[in-house]
């Protein structure tokens, strides 16, 4: 029972079942003080009666109590004949519960109730744990406090020794460190409410510790075991570029990166980095160089993107920043034609293709390199192992991979989430980029909104309409956004204005003319869905509309935002929504009105949604922790980083006598969690 419901298999368990809340025993309160505000409360008193009435679903024990105050009605509907085998009327009883009021009467459903035992008179301490329970073992008589009885005799036959202290004393007694027995003891019976505080802060810090030694050891791991193709020289292509193609100067953070790249590409390790870099930090060159390295040193390069449009325009781009050197680059997607395709195959055998720019259609089987030595991956937190594997496949040493992000993800959360990965932030944005001004506006002030467009689009502007994917309905989703093309229509007449729309109902050709076509000015306005989310980078492009900007999260919001502000002049984001939105959503929008930075959105995403929503974080065991947050225990993570990167370092093989009882700690727990080699 124990096991199905609440997954207590073993002692172990059991120790770190820990209690939500507690109570001091000492506190009752009297029957007459519960009010229509109370909540829980704990009174004690005399049981009068209690009888079964109803039948069949509306059966239910109902009890009486009394105090010296008032009477108090106790009700159950499930465990009925458990919990009257163990009523005595006129006995005392300790009654615990969420009060209520029924027939103008105050009730307890379900209450926690035990013979009434005078505080102290059984040795206990005043502060009683009370323990999270599910329905179906309180019906079977089974509470909070039952756990907590049997937790009681566990700790009180369990020596210090079969605890043994799993982070080393030297770091213990740097931060100050309550001892593992002793905290696993003060968090569920504690003595004062200071050495409890003092177990949980102990407690949070040995999860953060144990999972940051575990990352830290796997990534070491991957270093000394994983040979990998050497990029040892800095040669005449890199140069050549950077010194008469680059179009522009590289800001601090893509330089800082780029010799991030260098050196883990020199050392004969499989570098593999995620680039955290906001909208628009100009990640791209960055790819584009480290391609240029790996050519530098004769070996091919792929560049993935999640979608068609975005990889024709890196394909575009890259090609036009590529014209004057002396390499190949080809665009391999799902609509490559065979002759083309036939081609580039061929081209990737022979090595007379240098680079290769596409869609998932590059991983697949028959598509064979030469000597591939780096994999860049745009636009995605997420290249599953499987792909990833698919991609070892095609080369005898394993390429270097460089994962960049669609929108950054909080510090806190990269950590633990990617903590095996080498990372690199670029947070900052190329000189001159005027900041983005982004309001809300409600959808009946739209008609001043088409206005305010049309001012941009006589200035030469283009400007975006975005319309939400409705999740249950694609049929929905495609009648909003027709009927919205429609209006948009109607404000923007042909010919004076040329508008295009793309969705994903569109057979790709069709999408690809209509994009070009704003890429290449040919039309002011683009209408579409949120395909346009990622990556599409059209500088000229000043407003961004966002419909029903309600229903969306805070980092789709920001990618869409990020689709304007590319170019030299002043930019705008509308989020307009219906009248009425929820708080939430409210919350979203004010955010993004009042911050530009990705990063700050980024907490405030994980703040709001909490850690497991995320979109794109690995759904692994990364982020299951007991009592620690991510959110809220951002410190208690640093410092449990920290020394655990130290401690790692200094010792890899965890082989110092120090160290002996964390490695036989983590050995033991090997296997017991989500834990797994990720990358
Ligand atoms: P993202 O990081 O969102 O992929 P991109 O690589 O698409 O950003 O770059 C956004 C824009 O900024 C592009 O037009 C690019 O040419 C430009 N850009 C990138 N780096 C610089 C720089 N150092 N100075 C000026 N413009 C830059
Ligand atoms: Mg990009």
């Amino acid at each position: 029972m124990l096991k199905k419901e609440l997954e207590i298999f073993t002692f172990a368990d059991l120790l770190n079942h820990y209690p939500n809340r507690h109570i001091d025993k000492t506190q009752i309160n009297k029957i007459s003080d519960i009010g229509a505000n109370t909540d829980y409360i704990q009174v004690a008193g005399t049981l009068l009666f209690f009888e079964i009435i109803g039948e069949k679903r509306s059966k239910r024990l109902v009890a009486q109590i009394k105090d010296a105050s008032g009477i108090l009605e106790l009700t159950w509907f499930q465990g009925i004949t458990w919990v009257q085998k163990n009523l005595i009327v006129g006995s005392k009883y300790l009654v615990f519960g969420k009060t209520g009021f029924f027939g103008g009467k105050p009730q307890i459903v379900h209450p926690e109730i035990e013979a009434f035992v005078p505080a102290k008179a059984d040795g206990r301490s005043f502060l009683e744990p009370v323990y999270p329970c599910t329905e179906k073992l309180k019906a079977r008589g089974l509470n909070g406090r039952q756990i907590g009885k049997l937790t009681y005799a566990l700790i009180s036959i369990l020596h210090p020794d079969e605890l043994v202290e799993n982070i080393p004393a030297s770091i213990c007694k740097q931060y100050g460190l309550m001892e593992r027995y002793e905290a696993n003891c003060q968090i569920h019976f504690p003595t004062s409410a200071a050495s409890y505080d003092k177990a949980i802060e102990r407690l949070k810090f040995e999860e953060f510790f144990i999972a940051q030694v575990r990352l830290q050891l796997t990534r070491l791991q991957r270093y000394r075991v994983s040979r990998a193709v050497v990029f040892e020289k800095v040669g005449d292509i890199f140069n050549t570029f950077y010194s008469k193609y680059l179009p522009f100067n590289l800001t601090g953070a893509q330089k800082r990166v780029i010799k991030e790249i260098r050196n883990d590409t020199a050392r004969g390790h499989q570098m593999n980095r995620l680039l955290q870099g906001d909208v628009g930090s100009g990640k791209t060159i960055v790819a584009l160089l480290s391609m240029l390295l790996a050519a530098d040193n004769g070996y091919q390069s792929c560049l993935m993107a999640p979608t068609e449009i975005l990889a024709q325009q890196h394909f575009h781009g890259l090609s036009e920043l590529l014209k004057e050197m002396p390499v190949e680059i080809a665009l391999l997607t799902g609509s490559t034609k065979t002759k083309e395709r036939k081609r580039i195959l061929q081209g990737l055998l022979d090595d007379t293709i240098h680079f290769v720019v596409g869609t998932h259609a590059i991983i697949e089987d028959i598509v064979q390199f030469k000597n591939l030595g780096l994999a860049i991956i745009d636009e995605q937190h997420r290249f599953g192992v499987a792909q990833r594997a698919k991609l070892w496949a095609k080369a005898t040493l394993p390429p270097h991979v460089l994962v960049m992000t669609a929108t950054p993800i909080p510090r806190t959360l990269a950590m633990t989430a990617y903590g095996d990965l080498d990372y690199s932030i670029m947070d900052e944005l190329p000189p001159g980029r005027i900041p983005i001004t982004t309001v809300h506006r409600y959808e009946t002030a739209r008609a001043s909104v088409m206005d305010f467009v049309k001012t941009e689009i006589t200035k030469g502007r283009q400007a975006y309409y975005v319309y939400p994917l409705i999740e249950e309905s694609e049929t929905l989703s495609y009648e909003d956004l027709m009927q919205g093309y429609e209006q948009v229509k109607s404000f923007f007449p042909e010919p004076a204005y040329r508008i295009s729309m793309v969705h994903g109902r569109q057979p790709n050709e069709q999408k690809d003319t209509n994009m070009q076509r704003f890429i290449s000015g040919d039309t002011q306005i683009l209408v579409g869905t949120t395909v346009i989310e990622v990556g599409v980078n059209v500088p000229n492009a000043s407003v961004m509309v966002i419909e029903s900007a309600e229903k969306f999260g805070l980092s789709q919001l920001h990618q869409l935002r990020g689709r304007v502000g590319r170019g030299s002049e002043k930019s705008f984001c509308i989020l307009l929504t219906s009248a009425r939105v929820s708080k939430e959503a409210k919350e979203r929008i004010n955010i993004m009105c009042a911050t530009n930075d990705g990063f700050k959105i980024a907490e405030k995403d994980l703040e709001i949604r909490g850690p497991g929503s995320i979109e794109g974080t690995r759904q692994s065991g990364a982020l299951n922790f007991k009592l620690a947050s991510i959110v809220n225990d951002r410190e208690v993570l640093e410092k449990a980083r920290a020394a655990a990167e130290l401690l790692c370092e200094e010792d890899q093989e965890l082989n110092m006598a120090k160290n002996l009882q964390l490695k036989n700690y983590l050995q033991q727990q090997k296997g017991k969690n989500g834990w797994s080699k990720i990358s």
